[in-house]
């Protein structure tokens, strides 16, 4: 069977052909679907421990809580408390796992849920509703707590798309999926899936679209109705995975994607034969020959200049010139800066199919300005992780470095993965006015994560087996500043 989100893609991209200008939307659940309830459980239980000077959850683990969050009582007389103890608990955790601090604190989201959101968030005319049986008082503090949890995904939830139970607790729940789904549909949205981890909600769905216009989805984790319940025509699934929902061409299109690593013949005919129009290689001087080498291990006996397999710049730069492509590099060596721009003078590559990597320690101020007359159009971008730390101590500081290294012409910077994933760090490099490019994304999943944060560029050694790409760099960094006191020697 077909995993659920590959069945969810095919039917947003359907729907989107079909009605090119609806707002379409797809309808999450919050309990058991986006929020892995097992969390709010292991808290209030914990809670009730140290408010009791009690110890029954001291070794609890969260994966031992298979059980939905409403049936505790067999949970409890499982573990073989007393019956007094069960009631006193039972009333504790009725009282407080509702309790604004709890809701605060303790949820969280299953893993990939919120980057499968964002995905559809950042999708034109598309829209994430959320229709839950949480009643309405319980509102702003949905809102609130989810909301926190998201925005290091940039995900936002507006409280016009989430529908609650009008009801009160657990009471009418069924009959308010079906509200929250017509709601919407009378505001204009085409809900083209709803997805839910309670089987009796996804019933009564079906059987409010008779002609099969939602597709169904049930998250199956924790649920607290009959298995049998299930409609025939719905999907189940566990894992929200990005690289299952998301093909090659849905990729956003203003965001250029970079081979790194096009060094060797195995990786450049990968890289010559795909869709990705950048490549980065790694230029020196081969001090024997008089030559550009394209190689980013540096010599050693066994890989030295004169070796058979050594690949020569002005070669490559031929098979880029031919296919089309447009070409990163990454000066290794200073010596090599007059003949890299000699080379790419007599090739007439155009300026805006090239991009270098301007690293102080390197290049120093001199070899980056000389690039930057020489190519005024073309990109100019350096590595900042190291500055980092300093984005969050002192970005007043962190300001005037990327302010100096503009001045040397330096157009774009480059934060490796994971860095890039932190919160604020991208947006407040953009804020400034800088283009931004996310580097060594090590895989697929990560890949994909990297474009919802929607950089300007993105570099990876695209080993992505499951799109038929086989990148073959050693998937590490290839340049570390390693005293960053030293880099900072280069710019102050
Ligand atoms: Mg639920």
């Amino acid at each position: 069977m077909k995993n659920w989100m590959t069945i969810l893609a095919r039917r947003y991209e359907e729907a989107r052909r079909q009605y090119p200008n609806d707002k379409l939307m797809v309808l999450f659940d919050i309990d058991g679907t986006i929020l892995d309830m097992r969390y709010m459980m292991l808290y209030v239980l914990r809670a009730f421990d140290r408010e009791h000077a009690t110890a029954h959850f001291a070794e609890l683990d969260v994966e031992e809580l298979n059980i939905h969050e409403n049936q505790l009582a067999d949970f409890l007389e499982r573990r073989g408390l007393p019956a007094a103890e069960r009631e006193r608990l039972a009333a504790w955790y009725e009282k407080n796992r509702w309790a604004p601090s709890a809701v605060m604190e303790s949820h969280r989201p299953f893993q990939g849920v919120l980057e499968v959101i964002r995905w559809f968030q950042i999708q034109p005319q598309t829209y994430v509703g959320l229709n839950t049986g949480r009643p309405e008082f319980l509102r702003t503090d949905t809102l609130r707590s989810l909301n926190a949890l998201a925005e290091e995904y940039r995900v936002e939830f507006a409280s016009e798309l989430l529908f609650m139970n009008p009801s009160s607790w657990d009471h009418d729940i069924v009959q308010a999926k079906v509200a929250g789904v017509r709601r919407f549909e009378a505001e204009g949205f085409r809900v083209v899936a709803f997805i839910d981890n309670e089987p009796a909600n996804l019933k009564a769905v079906a059987e409010a679209d008779p002609e099969h216009k939602i597709l169904l989805l049930h998250a199956d984790t924790l649920f607290e109705s009959h298995p049998r319940f299930i409609p025939e025509r719905s999907v189940s699934g566990r894992e929200y995975a990005l690289s299952s929902l998301v093909t090659e061409r849905q990729l956003p299109r203003h965001v250029q994607f970079i081979w790194q690593g096009v060094n060797d013949g195995a990786n450049l005919r990968q890289f010559l034969a795909s869709n990705i129009t950048w490549g980065e290689v790694d230029v020196r001087q081969d001090p024997a020959a008089q030559r550009l080498l394209v190689d980013c291990e540096g010599f050693s006996e066994s890989s030295g200049p004169g070796r058979e397999d050594a690949a020569y710049f002005e070669e490559h730069l031929s098979a880029f010139q031919r296919q089309g492509k447009s070409l990163l590099i990454d000066l290794h060596d200073p010596a090599c800066l007059d003949g890299v721009i000699d080379a790419l003078e007599r090739c007439g590559i155009a300026e805006d199919r090239l991009c270098f990597k301007a690293e102080p320690p390197r290049l120093e101020e001199r070899g980056i300005r000389l690039l930057a007359a020489a190519f005024p159009r073309a990109g100019l971008q350096c590595s900042v992780d190291f500055l980092v730390p300093m984005f969050q101590a002192s970005p007043e500081q962190a300001e005037k470095f990327l302010r100096r290294l503009s001045g040397w012409g330096v157009n774009r910077f480059g934060v490796g993965w994971p860095f890039a994933r932190q919160r604020g760090l991208l947006e407040r490099i953009r804020a400034w006015g800088y283009r931004v490019a996310v580097e060594e994304v090590p895989d697929l999943e990560a890949f994909l994560q990297a474009t919802l944060l929607l950089p300007d560029a993105i570099a990876s050694d695209f080993n992505f087996p499951q799109w038929c790409y086989y990148g073959q760099g050693t998937g590490q960094r290839r340049y570390r500043y390693e005293v960053a006191g030293g880099v900072r020697g280069h710019l102050l």
